[in-house]
Order: structure tokens, then sequence, then C-alpha cells
């Protein structure tokens, strides 16, 4: 059983193209994996890997790779596609029409969960765009964790909690606990958006030192209104493998991504993680699975006994892969 004032951290690295979905290569979770791989043994940290369904189906070798070295396996949608309410406009990306969101998670779920060949029950949308029908339909499809809320955005809820099925960023009785991604709340944005108040890509474009104090700053206020401390980010494969820094040509055109999105990528990169997991353990932070969390937080919050079938290892036939076979 883990104390009530025990800080947890989530990483959650989001297994897709490089630079999100603004090209169509996957030299980060070829090459960065591996290296992210031995940094996470290094430091004896546990972390959550939310592939796309395409990254799980074109790179099926990766998922077994992670799930080898004893991490958790995710979702993070089929393509890398907007399934929840768009905060802010993605060149090229139109959202999917919400009648449209069931059909697409089934889908992603099957194509990791094919990769896996076993359930996954986490699930992160793509820019944390998350929405109250993408909890319902991941709800039906049997997951146990989200880590879509934006805390940067919302600014509501700072710990986990269970979504209401009607308003996701509410209390509720769903069963998927909601894990917010951390963000400084300490700071005026400067930004429509309040995306400068978020914890990416901080750790390579400030540093490690400048997120640890935020991170310090975050935990003071947990623990001055009494509340647990967890602390979840995410971060990509690609981050960890050099990106061009010029317009990048594909298919019919040219994209050039906003200088900060690739900024230190690569050893910078790497070293920066490495700094902010070791001052990490020196605060005598506990590294978690989203799915694990979810089980230690149901014997917390609601009396529950530790269900060791809601994790990763499950073996029960899947709820996504029985609901595709129905057609
Ligand atoms: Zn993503």
């Amino acid at each position: 059983m883990i104390p009530d004032n025990q800080v947890m951290a989530i990483f959650g690295f989001d297994m897709e193209t490089d630079i999100g979905s603004w090209t169509p290569f996957y030299e980060g979770l070829e090459r960065g994996t591996p290296r992210l791989l031995e940094l996470l043994a290094e430091q004896e940290a546990s972390a959550t890997f939310y592939f796309t369904g395409h990254a799980a189906e074109t790179h099926p070798d990766v998922v077994t790779m992670v799930d080898a070295a004893s991490h958790e396996v995710g979702c993070h949608s089929l393509y890398h596609e907007t399934v929840g309410d768009e905060l802010f406009p993605i060149p090229g990306i139109a959202p999917l029409l919400v009648e449209e969101v069931p059909l697409r998670l089934q889908r992603a779920t099957e194509a990791v969960t094919a990769a896996l060949g076993r359930c996954v029950v986490s699930f992160r949308a793509p820019r944390l765009f998350g929405s109250t029908a993408m909890i319902n339909a991941l709800e039906s499809l049997g997951y146990t964790t989200d880590a879509s809320y934006p805390l940067y955005y919302y600014r509501e809820r700072l710990t986990p909690y269970h979504p209401s099925r009607t308003d996701w960023t509410a209390e509720g009785d769903s069963p998927i606990l909601e894990i917010p991604n951390f963000a400084d709340l300490s700071m005026q944005s400067a930004d429509p958006f309040g995306r400068d108040r978020d914890q990416w890509p901080k750790y390579r474009t400030e540093g490690a030192e400048s997120l640890l104090a935020a991170i310090d700053r975050f935990i003071a206020l947990t623990c001055n209104r009494a509340l647990p401390a967890v602390l979840c980010f995410y971060l990509h494969p690609w981050e960890f493998v050099e990106m061009p820094s010029g317009p990048i040509h594909y298919g019919e055109g040219s994209v050039l991504p906003d200088p900060f999105i690739v900024a230190g990528c690569g050893e910078h990169a790497l070293h920066q993680l490495e700094a902010v997991l070791r001052g990490l353990r020196e605060r005598g932070v506990l590294y978690c699975t989203a799915s694990s969390l979810a089980a230690q937080w149901n014997v917390r919050t609601r009396g529950l006994a530790v269900d060791t079938q809601s994790s990763s290892r499950d073996d029960r036939p899947c709820r996504a892969k029985a609901a595709g076979e129905v057609e």
C-alpha cells in the first residue's frame, strides 16, 4: 500500500510518427525507443508507451521491445487524428465527427492489441484533445485509464479523478481514471490557450532544472490543498533523435514546424530527461505506469481491493476484439 503523501510520477511516451502529425516518418520510434529504454532501465523507472494503431501495426517489434522491458503498452489513437475536442486548430487535421469516435478508437485498440497480444487498458489522446465522447467510447472498450486531461488548459483537476459521463472534465462515475498532465499553474500565461504553462517541451528548451523547479511548486500547491501529488508527463521517442530544423518535404509539399517543437532534440533531450529522472528520484518520487496507478488509486479512494485484472497483463478476451467479431 502506497502512503497518501507519496509523490507519484507517470511518464507517458507517445509512440507516433516523427514530430507528431507533421511527418510520416518513424525515426524516433526506431532509434529513439532503444535509447529511452536504456535510460529508464538505468534509472529504474517504469513508464507507459502509448502507440498509435498505425505505429503498432508497422512496428510490432517495437511494441514487443517495450513490453519485454516490463513497461506498459497503451493506445494513442489510430493515426494521431483529433479524437476529442479541438482546443486550437492544427494545420491539415480536422476533428473526427462525434459519431466516428467509437469506431476509430475500436480500430486503434484492435491494432495495438494485435501487436501486443493482450488487452490495452490505458489511452492518451493526441495533443491532449480529449472529450466526453472519447471517454465514453474508452469505457465501452474496457479501458481503465486515460491520460489526456490538459491541466494547462482546464486548470481544474489537480489530481487523478473519475470523470462524468456527461462532462469529461468534471468528476463523476466513469470507471476510467483520468490522469491530468502536469502544468505549471503558478505562472501568468502569455498564450491565448495557456500552452506556456504546459510542461512539454520545457525540459529540453529550458532545461531540467527549470522543469524541476516547476515540479517543486506544483508539489507545494497540492500539499497546501491536502491533495495527493501525481505528476504525469508526455514525451515522444522522436525527441531523442536529432530532428530537422528546416522545412521537411514529402508527398506534395513541405512543412515547417515551429522552432520550439524540434529545438534540442537528440542527445541534449536525453541528457535533460536523465537529469529530470535523477532529480525526481532525489525527491523520493515513485514511478509507476498508468494502469498500476489506477489499481493503487482505487484502493486509496474507493476502498477497493487491488484489481490485478485491470493491468495490461490481463489475459481475458479484449472487449475491442469481441466488438470486432460481432461485425
Ligand atoms: Zn501524440
